[in-house]
This record gives C-alpha cells, structure tokens and sequence, in this order.
C-alpha cells in the first residue's frame, strides 16, 4: 500500500461550557491564532455537542457558545482565513464520532484520565457520553483529515486516542484513510494551573471562580484574583530549577512568561529576588494589559449576537464542504450501501 501524504489541516475545539480562561488563551487560542497566521488551513470549532456531557442550562450554552466566538475573533482569529462554526451545525462530526465508537476499545477509554477526574466517585451517575468523549474528539479532528491539533497539555492523551483510532481503522479496513494527527502543544503555559490550588488545573467549569482569571473580568477581578491567588513564603529564584516543587510559584511565573512571550529563565533573569508582594502586582498589570482589548472587543461583539450566528452558519457551511465527503467514504469504506 502506498502511503497517502496528507496535505496540513489545523482543527481544534473549545467547549462552551462556561467563560473563557487564561488558560485557555494561553494553552489554546494563541495558539490557534498563531497557525492562522502560518497561512495553514485552519478550522476552529466551538464544541457544543461536547459541552452537554455535563448538564448546561439551555439559555447559558447558547450564551456561552456566541461568547466564544467573540473570544476566537477578538483573539485574533478571522472568519476569512479560518474556517468558526459550532459542532453542532456540521452533522458529520456526530457520524463519524458512531463509527468511532465502534472502533474504540472500552479498556482505551478506561484510561482516559479527564473521565476519571471529572467523574471522581461518581462513576455511575455521569453521562454516557462524558465516558465516550474522546470518541467524538477523534470524529471532529479526523471528519477534516486534519494533521495538526493546537492543544493544551491536558489534551494529549485524548490526541492519542485519536491517533490510535485512526491507526485501528487504517489497518482493520486495510486502507490508509485517516491520517495519524500530531498534538502541538507549545508555549510557556500549556498547563496554567488553578490560582487557589496549584497542582489542578484551571478550568472554566471549577466551581469556585477565584480559582480562575477569565477573559472577561475587568482590571479590579484580575487584580483581586492574583493578589489572593495562592503562593509559597520564599521569594521568587533566579533559575528555573528554584520553581521545582513549588507549584504554585511556578505557575504564576509561567503565566507572567506566556503573556509577556518569554521564556521562565529570562523572566527569572529578571524577577529572581523578588518576593511576591512585588511581582504578583507585574503579573496582575501584565494580564490586564494583554486581556483587556480582547475583552473588549468580546463585549462589543456580543452587542450583535446576530453577526455572530451568522458568522457560524457561514463558517458551518465552509465545514460542511470538507467534512461531509471525508464521512460519506468512511461510511463506504465500513460497507454501508450508497
Ligand atoms: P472544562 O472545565 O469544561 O473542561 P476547560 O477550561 O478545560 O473546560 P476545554 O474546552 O475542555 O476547557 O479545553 C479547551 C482547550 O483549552 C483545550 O485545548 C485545552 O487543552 C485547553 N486548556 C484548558 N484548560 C487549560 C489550562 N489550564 N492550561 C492550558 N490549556 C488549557
Ligand atoms: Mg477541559
């Protein structure tokens, strides 16, 4: 068999499950931004369908999801060079996402550890579908043939399971069809951890918000947050060696890099000696100056929750294009009747 080349797709996904974070921004949609900028074709999705693994109010999902998108957009991404749509819209993820799950083994899914840490003790009373989600993130990553997946650190084992599931089908149909997708996990910040407790990571969904800094919260909020987030009583060192066991230091430090496009060492170059009182008003300062144009431009685009429907109905249609044929010669490949 000869081996297909495929040609450089970006695809990667948000769920709207609540507002955005810095980690999100900085583990993701700087990323995101960053491959458009590349020139590479690039698809970003806001995962609705993933959302609702976990209970959502209606009103807020539907809220959360044109949030989103004006985070994408005031973010730097434009819906002329890449393609923003929510999941939803394009019917094939959910498709393909089946034949997934018929591909997938349950002791794969058994390893999964967000299933694990988001269903805790409560094994028996999550949704089916917080359990098979992985499956649907290999569906909305292969239904483009896409090679490339921005994503934050915790999203690698789900990357691998998709690189696995591609590689069963490959093989258990006797094709080389789907491509065996690379994560792209870079930068300072691939894991921002929570401000209130620093070997968990931040999350949109945490229930406690001072865990977090989202990209909505105004200059007084971030100030706040960093100022009572969580910290060690040593001062800051002046090597990356020094932050070795003292999650919460490192984490702040590495915020402060991500934002300010440095490394941890030139940062430490520069703040090693300081004790906290000190940097975490640099740090606070250096967030709002970055967040808060993007919170802006996020406000005034949700003044048009109109556009902002339309632009995913558009960007649901350039999707559509590409993911419907990719399902239709699956779904012949497994032997369905055309
Ligand atoms: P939820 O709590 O609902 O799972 P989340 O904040 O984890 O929300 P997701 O929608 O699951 O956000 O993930 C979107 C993207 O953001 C993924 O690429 C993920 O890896 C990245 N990401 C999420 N949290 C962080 C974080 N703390 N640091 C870096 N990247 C992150
Ligand atoms: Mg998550």
């Amino acid at each position: 068999m000869t081996e297909v080349v495929h040609t450089p797709r970006v695809f990667s996904g948000i769920q709207p499950s609540g507002g955005l974070t810095l980690g999100n921004y900085l583990g993701a949609i700087k990323r995101f931004v960053e491959m458009q900028e590349n020139g590479v074709e690039s698809i970003y999705c806001m995962v609705d369908l993933h959302a609702i693994t976990v209970w959502q109010d209606p009103a807020k999902l539907r809220h959360a999801t044109r949030e989103l998108c004006a985070g994408y957009i005031a973010a730097g991404l434009d819906p002329e060079k890449s393609i923003l749509f929510n999941q939803s819209q394009v019917s094939a993820h959910a498709e393909l996402g089946w034949v997934f799950n018929c591909v997938a083994r349950m002791g794969w899914l058994n390893r999964m550890t967000q299933f694990k840490d988001k269903a805790g003790k409560n094994r028996e009373k999550v949704s089916v579908g917080l359990f098979s989600y992985p499956t649907l993130m290999a569906a909305d990553i292969l239904v483009y043939h896409a090679t490339h997946v921005p994503v934050g650190e915790d999203q690698k084992q789900h990357v691998e399971l998709t690189r696995d599931i591609a590689a069963k089908f490959n093989h258990d149909y006797g094709v080389d069809f789907f491509p065996i997708t690379e994560p792209v996990i870079e930068g300072a910040a691939t894991r921002v951890m929570s401000l209130r407790d620093g070997t968990k990571k931040m999350s949109k969904s945490d229930p406690s918000d001072m865990s977090r800094i989202n990209m909505t919260d105004d200059a007084d909020t971030i100030a706040k947050k960093i100022r009572k987030a969580k910290t060690d009583p040593d001062g800051l060192p002046s090597e990356a060696e020094g932050l070795d066991g003292r999650p919460e230091a490192k984490n702040l430090v590495s915020i402060y890099a991500a934002l300010s496009e440095q490394s941890v060492d030139q940062v430490l170059s520069e703040v090693g000696g300081k004790q906290f009182s000190e940097f975490k008003p640099m740090l606070s300062e250096l967030a709002v100056e970055k967040l808060s144009p993007m919170s802006a431009e996020m406000a005034r685009l949700m003044q048009a929750p109109d556009e902002i429907d339309a632009i995913l109905r558009k960007g649901a249609d350039k999707a559509r294009v590409i993911a419907d044929p990719i399902l239709q010669k699956t779904l012949e490949i497994v032997g369905m009747v055309r």
